[in-house]
């Protein structure tokens, strides 16, 4: 999502005639995009925002944007005391004070176009940033905002705002223009993406917008995430086989296997409506792959109750599993009642155990691509080799003299590893 929000900053301050710097000290704004989804991520704002001191203290009028999920919808107060550094305070996916600060500062210079208006309040088209033009192949499209939902320990919906679907309008507007720059493939974005449209009764549900998408001529790619346990109805799994443009991979967060812990995190399902749901989106989508998150060491947890956790991948072998330490988030309704009580160390053995388990599962599952011929877009050349991946998320590496990018061509896969593979064209 910040990736998403982040190129939108870029094309809106392109509209007013800024260009990317390679370097920070030479540059007369600087945007710093958060997440605060745990305290590493946090802890990695704070650094680099003390970093850009210097910059302001020898440049007074840099410009000095903070935005994203550490300002959240309402800046409050006392960040705005504690880092006198920020000129500006962003909410998430919204360039818009960044805009009018900069407009207002320059207004004898510069005219706010009606174009950069429309980029910065994102209703539609979206014009790619100079350096993506022509090189970039797949893009992003949120189409749901924020969260309602509340899981125990999740900030997310506390900084981003309620849950709020784009009209299908300017989704396809969006789509539409970033086709006409060369884009392949989009990926539509939402916490809980599988929701989309629900908050709004005139708007299509994501089956139905996925329709839609998948009638524009030039995206040859569509993906969606994260999808929500409760929410992958059989007629969205169901659109994923059907429509040849939509990939066949799901990311769909277990988060644990365990029932008191999945009760405890308010995410409102069991382990065997969890694993049912696996066995049904398996059944019904030739091929797919899923990917799942999982939390370790969420208050209370104890060994017993992780190794269900543990157990559950074992059994599933899902593609791929991201995993986290569990962190608590100020406010969240985990960290308001529920005690950080597992130690760091537990913390880490856990998530130790589960990334051998998953590096040993997704190995064996790569394994089987061998000798066979897979169809890879090509999305950027890393050293001598051609990057892709496969339309189960695969990455595949190629080395050519040609040029591939963007590209959709069939390759002989010849080396598989847990992370990645390597083949030749076919
Ligand atoms: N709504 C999306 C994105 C959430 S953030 C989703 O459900 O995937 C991505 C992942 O971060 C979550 O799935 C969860 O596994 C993890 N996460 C969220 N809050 C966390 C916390 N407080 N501590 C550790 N991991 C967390």
């Amino acid at each position: 999502m910040n990736v998403a929000d982040s190129q939108r900053v870029a094309s809106a301050l392109e509209h007013l005639g800024y260009h990317e710097t390679r370097q920070a000290a030479e540059a007369d704004v600087i945007v710093l995009n958060t997440c605060v989804v745990r305290q590493s991520a946090e802890d990695k704002a704070y650094g680099r925002l003390q970093s850009l001191k210097p910059l302001k203290e020898s440049n007074p009028s840099l410009v000095i944007n903070l935005m994203g999920c550490m300002v959240g919808t309402r800046t409050p107060d006392i960040l705005k005391k504690r880092l006198p550094m920020v000129d500006v305070f962003s909410p998430p996916s919204d360039p818009g004070p960044l805009i009018a600060h900069l407009t207002q500062q320059e207004s004898q210079k510069m005219e706010l176009s009606e174009t950069a208006r429309r980029f910065a309040w994102m209703d539609g088209e979206l014009e790619l940033p100079e350096k993506a033009r022509g090189r970039q192949v797949t893009a992003f499209i949120p189409v749901v905002y924020g969260c309602s939902h509340a899981c125990a320990y999740c900030i997310i919906p506390y900084r981003r705002g309620r849950e709020q679907s784009r009209p299908p309008e300017d989704v396809l507007a969006e789509a539409r223009s970033l086709v006409a720059q060369g884009i392949k493939e989009i990926t539509l974005l939402g916490q809980i993406v599988d929701r989309y449209g629900k908050d709004e009764p005139g708007y299509p549900r994501l089956p139905g917008l996925l329709e839609m998408l998948h009638e524009v001529d030039g995206i040859e790619r569509i993906r969606f995430l994260t999808s929500h346990p409760n929410w992958l109805s059989d007629e969205l799994i169901d659109c994923v086989q059907r429509l040849p443009k939509v990939m066949p991979h799901i990311e769909v967060p277990a988060q644990v296997g365990d029932d008191t812990i999945l009760a405890a995190m308010r995410r409102g399902y069991t382990d065997a409506e969890y694993r049912s749901l696996v066995e049904r989106i398996r059944r019904r989508i030739e091929g797919v792959s899923i990917a799942t998150d999982i939390i370790v060491g969420f208050p209370g947890e104890t060994e017993a109750q992780f190794e269900n956790t543990f157990r559950q991948l074992q059994d599933l072998k899902l593609d791929v599993a991201h995993l986290a330490r569990y962190s608590p988030r100020l406010g969240t309704l985990s960290e308001r009642t529920m005690p950080d009580d597992v130690p760091e160390k537990e913390k880490w053995r856990r998530f130790r155990l589960l990334e051998d388990l998953q590096e040993g599962i997704a190995a064996e599952i790569h394994a089987k691509y061998l000798g066979q011929n897979v169809k890879v877009l090509f999305e950027d050349k890393v050293k001598q080799r051609w990057r892709g991946r496969t339309p189960t998320n695969k990455l595949v590496f190629v080395e050519t003299e040609q040029n591939l990018l963007g590209k959709i061509l069939p390759v002989k896969i010849n080396w598989t590893g847990p992370w990645s593979m390597i083949g030749e064209l076919a």
